[in-house]
């Protein structure tokens, strides 16, 4: 079934293999759906909701339309707007800060630390300083759990109390890994996770998902999912979105949800092996203390001098792809970078930028295919 030819093109995430291990139980579970015709908040949303709930320990579990939707959500509800300032570290997907922006918020940039990718306490308290010196009031911050490791939460969150600011945690990548024995979802005053097909658990199409203990904040999350709605569904009583997770979506996470605890054990595998391969030719990644991680992405540093583009095409000769996540952090992005940045500067985001390139990862990965992996990135770096 995983078997590719030496010349075969390796996928660089497999959804199809994942397909084929469900099976029947997807089809069955997408009929039942067709046939109650309930597309929109049927009973497998809330069936989802409580699975998940149960999964990470969270109290209040709340579908959304998105990833980029939990993060909206949750500025909405908190009132975050014009004058406000939000810390995010730059290097990310473009989704953890854009709804900030949405807002009127103002994101403010902070660094990361080279080791771990995740955002740096230090660079985190100044830039709560270089917010305030901008005539900007710190609300929240959103770490980000990136490539699927949870970031340096405690830290962070002390911080959080002592300036007075709520923490939403962007498991968009990590949802499933812990910290110090926590599961992501109970972190923080919320979670906020993506469904998207590529993430960890993917749906087949757009999704997401909210996770609080907080019961206001949810109740609140809830209303403005369906357009601010009060206690019937023509009264509105706040601005909302149809930010709904659809039926279908919800129906077919509740077949991978079965199977995400052994993927994930898988992709760990899957790390193991690229670590004793790589690691004496590369900078792999490093989990920080406490950690475990869900892998979204194996991202891997290449040595001083390598030229990344030349590197890339040696792999996608052999049939190797990569990407690379992310050649330029937010601050770096036309449409964001008139937002402050943490005084200091961003130096971990930049040098991250210039050297990083992500390797094919996923549960479905054979020995084989990774050590043909494994033997091309060893070739590109010795020609
Ligand atoms: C994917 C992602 C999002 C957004 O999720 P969508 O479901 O695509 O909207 C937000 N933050 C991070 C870090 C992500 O990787």
């Amino acid at each position: 079934m995983n078997q590719h030819l030496r010349s075969d093109p390796i996928p660089f995430i497999d959804v199809a293999s994942q397909r084929r291990r469900l099976g029947v139980s997807l089809d069955a579970a997408v009929k039942r759906v067709l046939d109650h015709c309930q597309f929109v908040n049927g009973p497998e949303v809330a069936a989802l909701e409580a699975q998940l709930a149960a999964y990470c320990g969270a109290k209040h579990v709340i579908g959304c339309a998105s990833g980029t939707d939990a993060i909206l959500m949750v500025m909405m509800a908190k009132n975050v707007g014009p004058g406000d300032a939000v810390l995010c570290p730059s290097f990310t997907f473009i989704a953890t800060a854009s709804p900030v922006a949405r807002t009127g918020a103002t994101p403010v940039y902070v660094d990361v630390d080279e080791a771990t990718f995740n955002m740096s306490p230090e660079s985190l308290k100044r830039g709560i300083a270089t917010a305030r010196k901008a005539g900007l009031k710190p609300v929240a911050v959103i770490p980000v759990d990136l490539f699927g490791q949870p970031a340096d939460h405690d830290a962070i969150a002390e911080i959080a109390r002592d300036e007075g600011l709520f923490v939403l945690d962007d498991a968009a990548q990590g949802f499933g890994a812990s910290y110090k024995g926590r599961k992501l979802g109970t972190i923080g005053l919320a979670t906020a996770t993506s469904f998207f097909p590529a993430k960890p658990l993917g749906c087949f199409g757009d999704g997401g998902a909210i996770f609080t203990d907080d019961d206001e904040l949810a109740a609140t999350l809830r209303s403005i999912r369906v357009h601010g709605q009060g206690v019937d569904k023509y009264d509105n009583v706040r601005l909302g979105l149809t930010g709904r997770l659809d039926t279908m979506q919800a129906a077919i996470l509740i077949e991978k949800l079965t199977i995400f605890d052994d993927e994930i054990a898988a992709r760990n595998k899957v790390a193991e092996r690229y670590a004793r391969g790589l690691s004496n030719v590369v900078t792999v990644p490093r989990l920080g203390p406490g950690n475990s991680s869900v892998w979204a992405q194996y991202t891997i540093r290449l040595p001083k001098g390598t030229e990344r583009d030349g590197f890339a095409a040696a792999l996608k000769a052999q049939g190797v792809p990569t990407a690379i996540y992310y050649g330029k952090s937010m601050h770096q992005q036309t449409a964001y970078k008139q937002y402050p940045v943490a005084d200091g500067g961003l130096p971990g985001c930049e040098s991250l930028s210039q050297d990083v390139i992500s390797l094919p990862m996923h549960p479905y990965l054979t020995e084989a295919d990774q050590e043909r992996i494994i033997a091309a990135v060893r070739g590109a770096l010795s020609t």
